[in-house]
């Protein structure tokens, strides 16, 4: 079992290190805002009620993020563990967690505010498989076309840039302050997010594998690092 969270302001590269961790250790990522897009684009109860949140950077109330998250690290794909990513972004929220689970460890992206503005206005998804990539540091082979898929490339509506700015503001506010409930928990560690894609994520990779060794024997097989 092993059950991580990725921490860290809006662009961060939360996203991108999660799908990659993901492949490695084999447990699936759990992107909160990947899951409330999801729900908007197919109109379900729950989208029609966090489109609002969603549209202008403001985060959506905290019980219903909470179930939907509960929800689905109950299905069968999170048996050996999870990855988290965008959860919790509020106190209420991490006292939730804290009161169903246990998380072996926080993986804390430090970065530059300024830089981020600069990345998420940057930002591409594909408008299929989700594959993240970045106009000026991570492009496409084909411009807005995904090299996975080869579907168009769309930018998130809350990659504006006053929306980022309003979402680096709801971090700094209502975000940053549960780094200090996890240090004192223990079980946060600091990754320099300037390092680029591989170095972030070898930093990952290393503080995983500092983890406590009854992990690794506590992992099932095809969860185990290569
Ligand atoms: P993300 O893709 O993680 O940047 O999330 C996009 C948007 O989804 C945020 O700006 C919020 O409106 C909403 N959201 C994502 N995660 C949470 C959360 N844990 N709590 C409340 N709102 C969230």
């Amino acid at each position: 079992m092993l059950k991580l969270i990725i921490f860290g302001p809006p662009s961060a590269g939360k996203g991108t290190q999660a799908q990659r961790l993901s492949e490695k250790y084999g447990i699936p990522q759990i992107a909160t805002g990947d899951l409330l897009r999801e729900a908007v684009a197919e109109k379900t109860p729950l989208g029609m009620e966090i489109k609002s949140y969603l549209d202008s950077g403001r985060l959506g109330p905290d019980d219903l993020i909470v179930r939907l998250i509960f929800d689905r690290v109950s299905e069968s794909d999170c048996a050996d563990g999870y990855i988290l990513d965008g959860f919790p972004r509020t106190m209420g929220q991490a006292k939730e967690l804290d009161r169903k689970t246990e998380i072996d460890l926080v993986l804390n992206i430090v970065v530059d505010m300024e830089e981020l503005v600069v990345r998420a206005v940057g930002r591409r998804i594909c408008s299929e498989c989700a594959a993240v990539y970045n106009v000026s540091f991570s492009p496409p082979k084909a411009v807005g076309l995904c090299d996975k898929c080869g579907a168009p490339l769309i930018q998130r509506d809350d990659d504006r840039e006053d929306t980022v700015r309003n979402r680096l503001k709801v971090y700094a506010e209502q975000t940053a302050p549960l780094i200090e409930h996890f240090r004192r928990k223990g079980n946060i560690v600091d990754i320099d997010g300037s390092a680029g894609i591989e170095g972030v994520f070898s930093q990952m990779a290393e503080a995983i594998d500092r983890l406590d060794k009854r992990f690794a024997r506590a992992i099932s097989p095809n969860c185990r690092r290569p």
